[in-house]
């Protein structure tokens, strides 16, 4: 089982659609913001307490956020599981914000580090800061230079879905050294459920899965989860596979069922961390909340798009 845990809501860039709906925090106000922010989140010892509950449970811990580097008490809180876990237990997301001497040797004890690259800098997106590619691949070839893992996250919608958009990436992920090339569904959450326009049909996701698989070379390709759900080979992973923990200690069933503000869709809250424990919660998950199957949908993605329509009806 992994769990998504979003150390925090802060974050260096600001994307038109996060899916987190994540606190910008840069330049003269950082400090103020960030410390603003993690006020509304559970503090350090709560934050260790919640990592030796799950490193007890053999369960596999992909940090994001926000950007789960971003600030000192989370970069201490990832430290800390690399003491508790074995590196193969964490994965990280992160941006390509600030990266230091310092993060490079704490990534070196992981698994897996993660980045979003939608598409080559010459490429026009509204939906990502001016420079937010261009760090993110900066990153990726700071940490191969350096013996690490590295994974690209790449998201599908109207402007990324295009063969010559996929074509590029892949060339200058083979050609960097990149590991991994994980391909991911756009999500209508956060920020991104005002955006359903950009959403591909389930024809070109399809299309575009045949044609991905197409594609030879030495990073491999793989599809999330909610990819293959429409292709009907996975089932949804809420809770059966994975939870996610939000930076307030909420635990969610699904990571991705948050609203534009951030909070999490009603009928996926499934507990509180550390108050309870991930035996309470999970179990409670299953047997009362309606979490005991794998659903073949995504159950956020119908979540999100009911509520998208509800409000055009109003
Ligand atoms: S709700 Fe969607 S994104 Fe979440 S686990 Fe299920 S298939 Fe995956």
């Amino acid at each position: 089982m992994y769990i998504i845990w979003n150390l925090t809501r802060v974050c260096p860039w600001n994307c038109a659609f996060c899916c987190v709906s994540a606190v910008y925090a840069k330049g003269k106000e950082r400090t103020q913001i960030i410390a603003e922010q993690k006020k509304k989140e559970l503090s350090f010892a709560q934050k260790l307490g919640v990592l030796k509950m799950i490193a007890g449970k053999n369960m596999i811990i992909d940090f994001s956020g926000g950007d789960p580097l971003y600030s000192e008490d989370d970069l201490a809180i990832v430290q800390k599981a690399i003491e508790f876990l074995p590196p193969e237990k964490i994965n990280i997301s992160m941006t390509g914000c600030e990266l230091t001497q310092s993060k490079i040797e704490l990534l070196k004890k992981i698994n897996m580090v993660e980045f979003t690259l939608d598409n080559l800098p010459d490429r026009e997106n509204p939906f990502r800061p001016r420079g937010f590619n261009r760090a993110s691949m900066k990153a990726m070839r700071r940490l191969v230079e350096s013996g690490i893992k590295v994974s690209a996250v790449t998201i599908l919608y109207n402007i990324t879905i295009t063969e010559e958009n996929l074509r590029s990436i892949y060339a200058w992920l083979c050609k960097n050294g990149i590991q991994e090339w994980d391909i991911l569904k756009y999500i209508p959450v956060g920020r991104g459920m005002d955006y359903k326009k950009i959403i591909p049909t389930d024809e070109q996701y399809l299309f575009t899965m045949k044609f991905l698989r197409s594609l030879n070379g030495s990073t491999h390709i793989s599809f999330q989860h909610s990819l293959r759900v429409i292709e009907e080979t996975s089932k949804c992973h809420a809770t059966i596979n994975s939870f996610g923990v939000l930076p307030n200690g909420e635990a969610i069933a699904c990571a991705w069922a948050l609203d534009r503000n951030g909070c999490t869709f009603d009928g996926f809250q499934i507990g509180k961390l550390p108050d309870e424990s991930l035996d309470v919660i999970l179990k409670r998950a299953r047997e009362k909340l309606g979490f005991n199957h794998q659903t073949s949908y995504c159950r956020a993605n119908l979540c999100a798009m009911s509520m998208q329509q509800h409000k055009e009806r109003i």
